[in-house]
């Protein structure tokens, strides 16, 4: 009997129809011979609106006691998705992240799972019985707090127990039918990938793609566990993340794979330091010591007058208040006019691992963007992407822009995206 893990996103869940359509798919998955594991994330928009409900009693809330109310969410989901199976006259266990063994660090509202010991989990499995496990949270090993892992982590749940649980397969239930060229919402010519390798789904996922949480894709590959990420509103074959060629699959890989985008950054520009040895030391040891994760940096030529230059650089908007107040009581030591904040920016990055061996690829980015009159304000690269920073309300025409570009525009028609607020 093979073992599958299956783990359903809050579209997939988001009212009482929902969440007995997706009972009726879990026990036909049970009923074709298989055990199931499955992992459900909080109904709909829960999650957020949770976190408003915290905002709305305190400013600040205790981050101990926001992963109480955050978890809460999912295990919602999961009692019902398991009531929902066993009025199917199924027998159905649901298990909290804590009972289903996720053993995290201690950082609250982004742990990591540092051991996975499904002993309950396993147990029931063999018992006969459907696991619903609650997606996103698991228990400090050291403080035996309540932790959840960072939004979207549900995925990152289900890859960890399926690896833990030697299954098959990890499938992924949302509300499109796999991973696209692009996202669907902005781009409905978006085409669907039959299989995306591990590190051009990890970029994509680093540059925003939402679709799967980076964590989720760095622990399929460590673990070599193949993801098929699908829609429960469908039975289409979805898109396998995973190096293995499928059947019949050409033996030439496509040079692009795809273009994210992210609104989640804000630029902060330095205005007018010394162009001197120390100065990007002094002001990214501050930053570093605030505990922020800085992405891409720019300095510019310093003018000759003054000699004076300066640096910008972007960052999760979350933490660019702080950021803001870390440089502000460092303005003497580190030596500079003034800070610029800007928080209406995208970024959009063109994935594909071809790039390594296919000059011009930036070039016919960025020709792509001046056609539509679109300014570039940070340009980065690796070996396998090429990122730029456009003005917030440029950003939507910007990834079109670049998709057509590179054709990677489907012809048989607008994907389609069955559920889910996009928020
Ligand atoms: P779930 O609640 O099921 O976890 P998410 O909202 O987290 O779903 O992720 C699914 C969404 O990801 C899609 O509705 C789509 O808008 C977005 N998305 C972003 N980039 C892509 C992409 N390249 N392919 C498919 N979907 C994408
Ligand atoms: N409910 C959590 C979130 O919205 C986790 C998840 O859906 O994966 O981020
Ligand atoms: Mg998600």
């Amino acid at each position: 009997m093979s073992l599958v893990v299956q783990k359903y996103g809050g579209s997939s869940v988001a009212d009482a129809d929902s969440i007995k359509r997706v009972a009726r798919r879990i026990v036909d998955t049970r009923k074709a011979g298989n055990q199931v594991c499955v992992v459900v994330s909080a109904m709909g928009d829960t999650t957020d609106e949770l976190h408003d409900l915290a905002a709305a009693v305190s400013p600040a809330p205790p981050q101990r006691e926001l992963d109480m109310l955050l978890t809460a969410g999912e295990r919602i989901s999961a009692a019902l998705v398991s009531m929902a199976i066993a009025n199917l006259g199924h027998s159905a266990r649901s298990y909290t992240g804590s009972q289903a063994g996720v053993i995290t660090d201690d950082v609250h509202g982004k742990a990591r799972i540092i051991d996975i010991t499904p002993g309950r989990v396993r147990e029931a499995l063999d018992a006969g019985h459907i696991v619903i496990v609650a997606g996103f949270q698991g228990v400090s090993q050291s403080t035996k707090e309540i932790t959840t892992l960072g939004r979207g982590a549900s995925d990152t749940t289900a890859v960890a127990l399926a690896a833990a649980l030697g299954a098959d397969v990890c499938e992924i239930y949302t509300d499109v039918d796999g991973v696209f060229t692009a996202d669907p919402r902005i781009v409905p010519t978006a085409r669907k990938i039959n299989r995306i390798s591990n590190e051009e789904m990890q970029e994509m996922a680093a540059s925003g793609a939402k679709i799967l949480m980076l964590r989720c894709v760095e622990y399929a590959r460590r673990f070599d566990m193949p993801i098929h990420v699908r829609s429960s509103f469908s039975h289409h074959e979805g898109t396998w993340v995973t190096d293995k060629k499928l059947e019949g699959e050409a033996v030439e890989d496509p040079i692009i794979a795809g273009v994210a985008h992210d609104r989640s950054e804000a630029k902060i520009t330095v205005v007018g330091v010394k162009d001197k040895p120390g100065i990007a030391a002094e002001i990214f040891t501050e930053i570093a010591q605030a505990q922020i994760n800085i992405d891409m940096i720019v300095q510019n030529v310093s003018a000759l007058e003054t000699g004076l230059t300066d640096v910008s650089f972007t960052l999760p908007k979350a933490d660019a208040q702080r950021a803001v107040e870390t440089l502000q009581a460092a303005k003497e030591r580190i030596g500079f006019d003034q800070l610029q904040f800007d928080d209406q920016v995208g970024k959009l990055s063109l994935i594909g691992s071809g790039m390594r061996s296919h000059p011009g690829v930036s070039a016919t980015l960025f020709r792509a963007l001046a056609e539509q009159g679109i300014n570039i304000e940070m340009i980065s690269t690796s070996e396998i992407r090429v990122s730029v920073v456009t003005a917030d309300d440029q950003l939507d025409d910007a990834v079109r822009a670049v998709h057509t570009a590179f054709g990677l525009d489907s012809s048989e028609g607008e994907a389609v995206v069955y559920g889910g607020s996009g928020r």
